[in-house]
């Protein structure tokens, strides 16, 4: 692409040429249909507004989706339209300099979770998400990714996991919570496989799991365990997270989920099931091929599809004297509204659980926690995240639920978070854990 100076930016500004080339990448359509349509599409009704946790958490209209759309828009129409060329200020159009790429990083991943809420509510179908992953492409491709977030993205290359958990620190974990699961189903002979070949099912977990929360995995190891399944851990790839999916890193996404897929030829599993992990689930199941430029050749479900399909299966039965309090669920974006997961968490819970309720609103159309799109791992917007997460800690206190389940691990830590600072007095579990405490041994 030819650019003329007088295009480059402020005269003060830090970027290289050769970043801003980069960074205008993603914005040159070859002919990108998907792109060029989104892009040009806002009719700026404004309604997408309301549909987005940081607009309603605040009010503050900089936040609206709409703007977000209008960043990188007015970035392409400076460099790709006529008008944008020569008229700039009349058409909105801006340079890509540091003034915008600042813009661009705190509002793109500062004040977005990709969550994908106000592409459904947009009047005309616009995919603000997507605009937003490529938006989140462009900063990617200059090197302005918040460290914070790169480095869990690096964790996971480096180290094969994203919280850099040693293997052996891995092993005594799983090996400590093997004694509680033998514990629990009365057998010392009951265990966890780990790097055990030809079993039917290789299943991955998120790293936070071994770090903060072991008893997730003795919970999954018991149901399996109950199930009969034939499984294993493997330890040279256990983490189902891809964080460079939120980073807009395409290569190194797809440099992460092909050691998933490699770890599975290697073990020569059947099935991949994926622990409790929305963006993990999403990254691999449904990204994976867009990445690696081929379709994924062996079965993948989630471990709540997998629970789901033991008890249609009466492989496990479920107490429904257990759990006596109030339930409600939170769906994770990228498991449900980005992944379609929406049924299989309900018929698990409708098999045990006496008093549910679902939040308003919920499935495809639930609120953020406000967790999501790497937002736990980018500390510098802590105050931010928990002040979006207002609306879903008004939701849950609306149900008047004593426990909130989630299916996804990074749900988990922001509701944790969110139930301490807005008081809302719940326990936060996986789908899980609850199943392991009702499960009829
Ligand atoms: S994707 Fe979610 S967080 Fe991002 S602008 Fe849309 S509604 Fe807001
Ligand atoms: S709802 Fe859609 S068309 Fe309307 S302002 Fe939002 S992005 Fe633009």
């Amino acid at each position: 692409m030819r650019i003329a100076n007088s295009e480059m930016g402020t005269a003060n500004s830090e970027l290289t040429r050769e970043q801003i080339l980069k960074g205008l990448e993603p914005l040159g359509t070859n002919g990108d249909s998907k792109l060029l349509t989104h892009l040009n599409s806002c009719v700026h009704c404004g309604l997408c507004a309301e549909s987005c946790l940081f607009y309603l958490a605040t009010k503050d209209p900089r936040l609206t989706p709409a703007r977000k759309v209008d960043l990188v828009a007015s970035i392409y129409k400076r460099y790709h339209t006529f008008s944008g060329k020569y008229l700039p200020g009349l058409v909105g159009a801006r340079n890509l300099d540091t003034a915008t790429a600042d813009e661009m990083v705190d509002l793109l991943f500062g004040s977005c979770t990709g969550c994908g809420r106000c592409t459904m509510h947009c009047s005309i179908g616009v995919d603000i998400s997507y605009l937003v992953s490529v938006g989140r492409k462009m900063l990617s491709n200059m090197d302005l990714v918040p460290s914070t977030l790169q480095s869990t993205v690096k964790a996971a290359i480096d180290t094969g996991n994203n919280m850099a958990i040693p293997t052996a620190d891995f092993v005594d974990t799983v090996k400590w919570m093997e004694e509680e699961m033998a514990d629990e189903v009365g057998n010392p002979e009951a265990s966890i496989p780990i790097d055990q070949p030809g079993k039917r099912i290789l299943y991955t977990l998120n790293p936070r799991e071994p770090k903060f929360y072991p008893l997730s995995i003795s919970a999954m190891a018991k149901i399996f365990y109950m199930a009969g399944e034939s499984w294993t851990l493997s330890t040279r790839m256990y983490d189902v997270t891809n964080y460079a999916f939120f980073s807009g890193n395409r290569e190194e996404a797809g440099l992460i989920a092909n050691r998933l897929w490699k770890e599975m030829e290697h073990l020569q599993c059947e099935s991949l099931v994926l622990g409790e992990c929305g963006h993990g689930t999403r990254a691999f199941r449904w990204e994976s091929p867009n990445y690696l430029d081929r379709g994924v050749p062996f079965p993948v479900m989630s471990s709540v599809e997998c629970i789901a399909n033991y008890i249609r299966e009466g492989k496990i039965r479920l107490d429904p004297e257990k759990i006596t309090e109030k339930v409600t669920i939170h769906d994770p974006c990228n498991l449900v509204r980005n992944g379609g997961v929406i049924g299989a968490q309900r018929f698990i819970l409708e098999q045990f659980v006496p008093d549910f309720i679902e939040m308003i609103p919920s499935g495809a159309d639930n609120h953020c926690c406000g967790g999501g799109g790497g937002m736990l791992s980018m500390s510098e917007y802590n105050e931010r995240r928990i002040g979006a997460g207002a609306i879903k800690a008004e939701q849950i206190r609306k149900t008047g639920a004593k426990i909130v389940v989630t299916p996804c691990h990074n749900c988990v830590d922001q509701l944790i978070q969110l139930n301490a600072a807005y008081k809302l007095d719940v326990k936060i579990q996986t789908m899980a854990e609850i199943v392991a405490e009702a499960l009829i041994i």
